[in-house]
Parts: structure tokens; C-alpha cells; sequence
């Protein structure tokens, strides 16, 4: 299809006709084009009797062979005219049909096929008699950007098949001969068909097929014999589908009209090639890096380097930006020269621009870090052939203080010895050879000693630094001693013989403990309060406690004022580490995101542990919503717990009122707990010594709340109020701090130390000898109980609610044998997804997946600089893959699902509203209107979009169906029984992609809060 051009009267402006293939359907006779952009504008009025048509029937099929470095453009081979190409390349998200061949995934190379197949059924054209009208209509031409008007289309069916063929000569050889037969069947309709019967199955060997066509069935094909299936099957069917539009200027119709858009400069074609050839290298560079992102196999690095996978994929996402920037500038450029504003100088400043520069250099960067990863799989595959258990050290949080320790506590089981070799990449570049005398060294006895677990721990993408590289060693720890070490989880495999298994506590609690949940609100101390009351435990005399290093649980700091001048000075406790859950920039200013367990062997009862679960802090400088989740996050986790002994609320004893959140904590605590908790609360009083160790002030204030409840029996008398004076701890790490006090400081420091002391033993005996210890009772579930349930089913059920709709649609298009599979995977840190953020897009098949990347935070985003407020937390990650397992599901059972799935997530709506009264970010419809927002944006960014556009259809639909429900609901002033949603959430449950991600999410929940044990030692 070349260039056809028809010079015009001389003395007037050359009128050229020029070719655009129909990437917009739309056009039609008398259409206006805007040749600048290269889109449709608006029609003019125009009847049948201005039109011809010509049938004809010539189908053309050729095969073309792809190169390694391929000049020629994918636009060049399925014969897309020059000048259009341009347009297209400068618009790389608004082509659909047979020009989203631009998207091809897959590199280009010796074994990739093109099977162009064109047939024109028909062709229109404008009559001659229709310069009578010009007059009538030219006043809308004045309106529009039009530079020209379509007055021929061809009409049929155009197809490109792209092949990949298996890297395998005698193969490929095959797959080429019966590609050709069905080349020469398609071209002769007289002929018969010469396929062999064997040739189906030859053609199956074929890697990847996509298909680009006008004709949008087509595109749902995914093998080349059902597209010559179709072909030969619809070859009697007249289709009206346009292949090519010929545009005339507008002043061929209107030799008068004279406004600006009347001129077209057509670009000189060296120049032309030259700004194409530029595009195709930016865009090849971009698609090869996402291709070994996306399709090398990332099956390892997904299990050990995920995190720095997403990494990559940021990066890839800033490249891409970085595209867009350069594309832009060049758009511009191109529609100045074809409405002759500008003129092509200065090449250099074109093509070498800055933006240039920083994209060849973040191209190179990310495609050499990508290297390195090819590099580390090999050493991965090396380790285990050697033995070695690969460990990412990043993966557990460890800190620069404390590694050694720690990764030996995690690695460290019962009954086997262990040798971890800890190493980064940079310290094996310097001394090769002591790593390979080390790696050697161990895995030779690890062959000799079976009861030699070894392990590579790999600090290349830790926060701690290794000064060399170093083996651990733990050993079999003897079985008389008991070990507080035993019992504490790990994120690593540690069994080297049989599969890989995240191995986790079945239950995060042993029975045999004494859990206290210890609440309050920011400020209050509370980690001084937990640091204390070890140290009381510990230490009976103020002695005892001077004379030996303090336990730290939680590392902290705080203002001291010392001396006569009262001098302020920093006291810092513990290890600091920016991982930690506590802002130590502001001391005081407590930023615990998470609950989170400690756990202290009491010294005169070896079987019992003491867990003081530590919560967010209520009152919160971020506001009352941040008080919101903390609240949730509470709520969930004692959910999880098995029981609790104590509930305790830590408060000052001088206190002028009550925190407004502390009124409703408490109201929440007890709508999920019960009435059978009532008698676990207990009273904490902090800084009592200025109450002479009573609750001063505050006591009248709580008072005054607990009569305010409905409920009456909740206690509290002095049985279950114990006050503490943690000034006298205070005291005792200043004095680490080598901060000296006078002699009366000291006298009053060891009086409050022997009381606090006490106080501490008599809550203990009060919950040994006065408490029942209150167990979850599953069969009476609660309003709250319910809501917390809810809260944690809504993304799953979200997800399986998309994935089901992709595999229906899937199911649906003549794609057989594909389906896609979720994979949900627990986070060991903290991480929210941004909605302001464009998320990584996945191609599978003709189905784009968005991929939003874990964000982490620590007081704001370390990944993007949207707001806290665009950020959703997340409690895993949610990864898919494209797999060649056929849909099991009837497509009628699959829309049940989806519809029972949105129908309950209405009534759980409606539940939460008129009922909980819970917030609106943890409802079900903003996750669905955020879903279908998702899929709007993908389809505005990827092309070919027609799979993700019905399941937009799809989405919308439910939307309608949620509402009705609603509507419903609100009519018949309905309300809704907890029976009915304890139903409901059983249903839920037996999902199994339901299920499977609510058992990720405790893995989650698990990790995260990962008990920290305290040596007695
Ligand atoms: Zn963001
Ligand atoms: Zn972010």
C-alpha cells in the first residue's frame, strides 16, 4: 500500500491525497481528519447519493521473517504509511486495532514470524456531483482542526499474526512450511486446503501468538489456525470494517477557504525516518528492559529478592516517564512542522536534548542492575547445589547492632548446628577467593557432619553494613537447659531436605503465658512503662539494679533536666535503628504503628512467660483517623489472640480529663470482648510519685466515665490499681548514661524503685490469684467481633471478585487453556499501595494487570511524595500469573460467584453503616470504585485494551447490582441481624481464593509482630 499522491492545478497549492490506515473506525465518507495529529474530527452531513461503491474482493497473505536488529519498523511491515507511523509512534497509548502492534511485548530475533493477512471486501468513494453542497456546509468547516476530509475507504478485514517460533531450527523449518501452506491457501481461494493433519499439532509448538486486527473478534484470537480458521470461514460474509482511509485537503473541497488549517506541510521523508528510527530505539529500549522485568524467569528472585524486584519496576515506571517527557517534546515539534511553524535545525538539541541524556543513563543503570540479578540467580542455583540455604537479610529486619545476634536467633533450631555465611556482593567482588574458600570450606562439612545445617546470608540489600565477610555459628543447644531462643520464629527456611515451608507458629500465643494488653495514650510512657516493670521484676533492690545492666525491651530516650542549673540532656536507651517502631528524633512522641508482643521469662516460674502486648497510642498527633486504625489494628490483634489475663490501661495520675478517644477505646474494647472481660481490667498509674502513689486526680474522672456506661461492673478499687513511679528507671539509665545525682536525688529514687517494685508483685499475684483468664468465646461473636472480620474480607473479596470476572472473560473469547492465577504472599514490613501512583502494568495475553508496588513508611512515604491520605495499608502483596491451566469453573457458576460475592459485600456495607457505624475506607463499594478507577486508567495507558473494557463492563454492572441491593435495603427499612452476616462470613469463607488470603494475611500479621524475647542473661 504506497503512498499515492495526485498533484494538483499548478497555479494553486499542490493538493496531495494521502493514506492513513483506519486506526480509528469510526471514519466515514465525508469525514473530517485532522492530518496534524493524525485523528478523526466531526462529520459533515452527506447522503448515499454522494457515495460510490465498488465491491471487490482481493485478499493477500505473506509471511515475513523477523531480524535480530531489526530496521524496519513493526509499523513498516503490516505497510502502515509513512507520516502515519510518526503519529502513531508519538501517541504510544492511543492506538487500538492493528496498530497496537506498536506493544508487541516480545524482543524481535530470527525465529519471530509475521503473517500479514488484508482482504478488501469494498471500497467507497465520494461522487462527483458533490460540489453543489460545498457552499451549505462550509461554515462548519471554520469550526474544526480539520485539515482534511476522507473521500475513499477500503473496507475488510486486516490482520498481522506475530509468531514467535521455538529457538530450534528443524522445528521452526516445520512451523515455516505449514505457515506457508496456509500463506498460499489464503491467497487461492480456488485451491483446496493442503494442510497436513498433523500441522495443528506442529503449530501448537509455536511460543507466543498475538493478533492484530480491525476486526476486534479477531484480536480475541490467540493461535494462528483459529485466525485462518475464522478467515476461511467468513470469506462469503461481506464485512464492513475499515482497513484504509484516502484523505484529500480540505481545499480540494473548498478552494476558497483560507484559514491556517488549511495548509499541511508534509515532513521531509529523511527527516521523517530519522525521528522514526530515534522512536523505535527509546521504545525497544524501554519493552527489552520490562521483557527480562516480565517474561525471563523471575521464579527465584519473586521467592528471595521480591522487594528488590519492585524496586526495579519503580524504576522502570520513572523510565517510562522519562519516555513520555522526550515523546512530548517531539509530538510537539511534529505538529509544528506540519502546520509549517517551525523548521527542522539544530539536530544535536532534537535528539541529544537532556531529557535524553538522563534517560540513556537511568536505561543503563537499571539494565546493569538487572544483570546483577541474572548474576544472583546463578549464585543461588550454585549455593544449593552446595547446600546452602540462601537468606536475604533484608528480609529480617535486622539492625546494625544486633545482627549477629539476631540472625542467629532466627536461624537457630532445636537439635541441629548451623554455619551462616554472611556476605554482600560488593565484599565477594573484593575477595573472591576467601569466598570461595569459605562456600568450599563449609559445604565440604556440611557433607561430613549431616547434623550441619549452612547457610548464605545475604547483606547486599541490608541497611547493615558487613566490614568483612564473616561466618556465624550457632550450635545444638542441649536439651536440659531451656533456651528462650527455641521458640522464636523465622521468615527463612530452615529445612534443607525436604520442600521449602515457611515455617510459623501455629498460634502466635502458647497457652501458658500471661498476656497483658497494655493501652494508653501517647505520651503516657508506655515504653518506659514496659522497660520499667521488667527491670522491677528483675531487680527486688535498687542495688541489685544499679550494680547490673538494665533489660531494654524497647529502646528509648527522653529529656532529662539535671543539675542545679537544670540542664536538659538526651538519654538514650537501647539500640537505635531507623527500622524500629519508634520515632526517636522526637522522643515522646510515640509513632507505634503496630501492636506488637514482649515477652520476659519471670525469673521465679520458668514455665511462664510474661507478654505485654504493647498498642499504638491513642491520641494520636496524626488525628482522630489515625486513632481510627490504631483502634483496628488493636481490635485485630487480640482477635487473633487466644486469651488475654489482663487488660491493662495506663494512665497519669494528675490528669484535668479524660482523652476523648480513651471513652470510646474503652467502649470498643468491651463491644468485642464482652462482658466476661470485665473483670480482667486493670488501672496503671505512671509518675505516682507526686501522688504520693495514688491515682490522684484522675480517679474521680474514671469514676465519672465507667458510671456513664450502661454497664456497672467493671472494678475499680484499689485490688486493681497499682501505681509506679518510673522516675526511679529514669533514674537508673541516666546513670548509665554517666549522669551523677546528689544524695537526696538517690534516697528518693530508691524509696520509688522499692514501691514500684512491690506494686509490680502484686499485679502480678492480683492476676494469678484473683483472675479468670478470659478466653475468646467463637460461638457468641460480637457486633465488633463481626466488624473486624469484615474489615479483613474486603480486599480478598475484591480480588477474587476481578479475578473471577478476568477468567470469565477469558473463558468467554476464543482463548482457550489460559487463565490467570493469584498468588497472595505475606509482607514482613509494614506496607501501604498509593492510588496517586500509575502501578506497574503487566501484559497477559491481551489482559492488562495492574501491579501496585508496596509502599513502606516510616513518617511519610519512602517511595513516592503523595500524602499519608493516598495511601491504603495493605496486609499482603498480591501477585499473578498468567498460566496454560483452562478455567475449572462453569462461566454460569463463575457469575453466581461474582454476584453472591457483590451482594454480600452490600449487606456487609450496609452492616457496617447502620450498624458498626464503621469509617468509609474500610467499606466494600470505595474498593470497588477504586478497582474500576484502576482499569479505567489502564485502558486510557495500554493498548490493545478491548479484555480489560469488558471487565470494566463487568465491574459496572456489579456497581448497579451493589446499589440495588442498597436501595432495597433502605426501602424496606430493613435491618440486618448479626445472624444473617455470621452466615455470610461462613460463606465467605469457604471460597478457597478467599481463604487462602486470609491465611496470608495472619502469615502477615505474624511476621510483623513477631514476639521480642528477652534474654535473662
Ligand atoms: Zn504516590
Ligand atoms: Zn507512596
Amino acid at each position: 500500500m504506497a503512498q499515492k499522491q495526485t498533484i494538483g492545478d499548478n497555479k494553486k497549492p499542490t493538493l496531495v491525497s494521502i493514506n492513513r490506515t483506519a486506526i480509528d473506525p469510526n471514519g466515514c465518507i465525508g469525514s473530517l481528519y485532522n492530518g496534524y495529529r493524525d485523528v478523526l474530527c466531526e462529520k459533515l452531513p452527506w447522503s448515499n447519493e454522494d457515495k460510490l461503491t465498488k465491491v471487490l474482493k482481493k485478499p493477500q497473505c505473506i509471511m515475513k521473517k523477523g531480524k535480530k536488529d531489526q530496521n524496519e519498523s513493526l509499523l513498516q511491515i503490516i505497510n502502515v504509511p509513512e507520516g502515519l507511523r510518526l503519529s502513531v509512534l508519538l501517541r504510544p497509548t492511543g492506538n487500538n486495532g492493528i496498530a497496537a502492534i506498536i506493544n508487541y511485548p516480545y524482543p524481535i530475533n530470527e525465529y519471530t514470524r509475521f503473517l500479514l493477512y488484508s482482504c478488501v471486501y469494498e471500497e467507497e468513494q465520494v461522487s462527483e456531483k458533490l460540489s453543489k453542497k460545498q457552499k451549505m456546509v462550509k461554515s462548519v468547516i471554520s469550526l474544526a482542526s480539520a485539515t482534511h476530509i476522507i473521500t475513499c475507504i477500503s473496507y475488510g478485514i486486516d490482520v498481522v499474526v506475530v509468531l514467535q517460533l521455538p529457538f530450534d531450527k528443524a522445528l521452526a523449518t516445520a512451523i515455516d512450511d505449514a505457515l506457508q501452506r496456509i500463506c498460499i491457501h489464503l491467497n487461492d481461494e480456488q485451491n483446496v486446503l493442503i494442510l497436513k493433519s498433523d500441522d495443528e499439532h506442529i503449530l501448537e509448538q509455536i511460543t507466543n501468538t498475538m493478533v492484530y486486527s480491525n476486526i476486534p473478534s479477531l484480536m480475541e484470537l490467540s493461535t494462528v489456525y483459529d485466525v485462518y480458521l475464522y478467515i476461511d470461514e467468513n470469506k462469503n460474509e461481506n464485512i464492513h470494517r475499515p482497513i484504509m482511509y484516502t484523505l484529500q485537503p480540505i481545499k480540494w473541497l473548498f478552494p476558497d477557504y483560507n484559514e491556517p488549517n488549511a495548509y499541511f506541510n508534509l515532513i521531509p521523508p529523511e527527516f521523517d525516518r530519522e525521528v522514526e528510527q530515534y522512536l523505535i530505539y527509546l521504545s525497544n529500549v524501554l519493552k527489552n528492559i520490562k521483557y527480562s522485568l516480565d517474561f525471563s524467569d523471575n521464579g527465584l528472585m519473586y521467592k528471595y529478592l521480591e522487594d528488590q524486584i519492585y524496586k526495579k519496576q519503580c524504576q522502570w515506571l520513572i523510565l517510562s516517564k522519562m519516555h513520555d517527557h522526550i515523546i512530548a517534546r517531539l509530538r510537539r515539534l511534529i505538529i509544528d512542522l506540519r502546520k509549517n511553524r517551525t523548521t527542522v535545525s539544530k539536530r544535536d538539541q532534537l535528539f541529544y536534548h537532556v531529557d535524553h541524556v538522563n534517560f540513556e543513563k537511568s536505561a543503563q543503570i537499571l539494565q546493569e542492575n538487572l544483570n546483577d540479578f541474572k548474576n544472583k540467580e546463578k549464585l543461588i542455583v550454585g549455593l544449593r547445589d552446595q547446600h546452602f540455604e540462601y537468606c536475604n537479610a533484608a528480609q529480617l529486619n535486622l539492625t546494625k547492632y544486633n545482627y549477629e545476634k539476631t540472625l542467629k536467633c532466627k536461624l537457630k533450631m532445636k537439635d541441629r548446628n548451623n554455619k551462616i555465611l554472611c556476605t554482600t556482593d560488593t565484599l565477594n567482588k573484593k575477595n573472591g577467593s576467601k569466598l570461595n574458600l569459605l562456600r568450599n570450606q563449609l559445604a565440604k562439612e556440611c557433607e561430613i557432619n549431616q547434623n550441619l545445617y549452612i547457610t548464605y546470608a545475604d547483606f547486599s540489600y541490608s541497611t547493615v553494613e558487613l566490614e568483612d565477610i564473616e561466618i556465624l555459628t550457632t550450635s545444638q543447644t542441649n536439651n536440659n537447659k531451656k533456651s528462650h531462643l527455641q521458640k522464636s520464629s523465622s521468615t527463612v527456611t530452615k529445612n534443607k531436605t525436604s520442600t521449602s515451608q515457611q515455617s510459623l507458629p501455629s498460634s502466635p500465643i502458647i497457652n501458658d503465658n500471661i498476656n497483658i494488653l497494655l493501652l494508653g495514650e501517647t505520651g503516657v510512657g508506655k515504653s518506659t512503662f514496659i522497660n520499667a516493670f521488667v527491670n522491677y521484676l528483675k531487680f527486688k533492690t535498687f542495688e541489685q539494679a544499679q550494680s547490673n545492666t538494665p533489660i531494654v525491651l524497647i529502646p528509648v530516650s527522653f529529656l532529662m533536666t539535671v543539675g542545679d542549673d537544670f540542664q536538659e540532656r538526651l538519654i538514650k536507651f537501647g539500640d537505635f535503628d531507623s527500622s524500629n517502631n519508634e520515632d526517636f528524633d522526637h522522643p515522646g512522641e510515640s509513632v507505634t504503628q503496630h501492636c506488637r508482643m514482649y515477652e520476659f521469662h519471670l525469673s521465679d516460674n520458668d514455665e511462664k512467660k510474661l507478654c505485654i502486648i504493647d498498642t499504638p497510642g491513642f491520641g494520636d498527633t496524626r488525628g482522630l483517623d489515625q486513632d481510627d486504625l490504631n483502634m483496628q489494628d488493636i481490635l485485630e490483634y487480640i482477635n487473633e489472640l487466644t486469651h488475654l489475663n489482663a487488660i491493662c490501661f495506663l494512665l497519669k495520675p494528675n490528669a484535668s480529663k479524660l482523652h476523648t478517644f480513651f471513652r470510646m477505646c474503652f467502649i470498643q474494647l468491651l463491644d468485642l470482648l464482652g462482658p466476661n472481660a470485665y473483670q480482667n481490667i486493670i488501672f496503671c498509674f505512671t509518675n505516682a510519685r507526686s501522688t504520693f502513689y495514688g491515682p490522684g486526680d484522675t480517679a474521680p474522672l474514671i469514676k465519672t466515665m465507667l458510671k456513664s456506661f450502661s454497664i456497672n461492673n467493671i472494678p475499680f478499687k484499689k485490688d486493681n490499681t497499682f501505681c509506679f513511679d518510673n522516675e526511679s528507671f529514669r533514674y537508673l539509665v541516666a546513670l548509665q548514661n554517666g549522669i551523677e545525682f546528689n544524695n537526696d536525688e538517690k534516697h528518693d529514687y530508691k524509696e520509688s524503685w522499692s514501691i514500684s517494685v512491690k506494686e509490680s508483685y502484686r499485679l502480678i499475684d492480683y492476676i494469678h490469684g484473683n483472675l479468670i483468664t478470659y478466653r475468646s468465646n467463637n460461638e457468641c461473636k460480637s457486633n465488633k467481633h463481626a466488624q473486624v472480620e469484615i474489615s479483613h474480607m474486603i480486599r480478598p473479596m475484591l480480588t477474587t471478585m476481578q479475578n473471577i470476572l478476568q477468567n470469565l472473560i477469558l473463558s468467554k473469547t476464543n482463548i482457550k487453556n489460559k487463565s490467570i492465577t493469584m498468588f497472595p504472599k505475606a509482607i514482613h514490613r509494614p506496607a501501604s499501595i498509593c492510588l496517586s501512583c500509575k502501578p506497574y502494568p503487566l501484559q497477559f495475553g491481551n489482559f492488562w494487570i495492574a501491579r501496585n508496588i508496596p509502599h513502606e513508611f516510616l513518617k511519610t512515604c519512602l517511595v513516592c511524595s503523595c500524602t499519608i491520605e493516598q495511601h491504603i495499608a495493605i496486609h499482603y502483596v498480591l501477585n499473578s500469573e498468567y498460566s496454560n491451566k483452562s478455567v475449572s469453573n462453569h462461566p454460569e457458576e463463575m457469575i453466581n460467584m461474582v454476584n453472591q460475592l457483590c451482594t454480600i459485600g452490600a449487606e456487609f456495607d450496609y452492616f457496617l453503616v447502620h450498624i458498626t457505624r464503621s469509617s468509609k475506607n474500610d467499606l466494600f463499594l470505595p474498593g470497588l470504585l477504586r478497582m474500576i478507577d484502576e482499569e479505567n486508567k489502564l485502558c486510557q495507558s495500554q493498548k490493545p485494551d478491548h479484555l480489560n473494557s469488558q471487565l470494566i463492563k463487568e465491574l459496572t454492572r456489579l456497581k448497579c447490582q451493589y446499589e440495588n441491593r442498597i436501595e432495597e435495603f433502605k426501602s424496606n427499612q430493613q435491618l440486618i441481624d448479626l445472624l444473617i452476616i455470621n452466615e455470610h462470613i461462613t460463606t465467605i469463607r469457604k471460597y478457597p481464593l478467599i481463604q487462602m488470603q486470609l491465611d496470608i494475611m495472619k502469615q502477615t500479621q505474624k511476621m510483623m509482630t513477631e514476639p521480642y524475647e528477652v534474654s535473662q542473661d
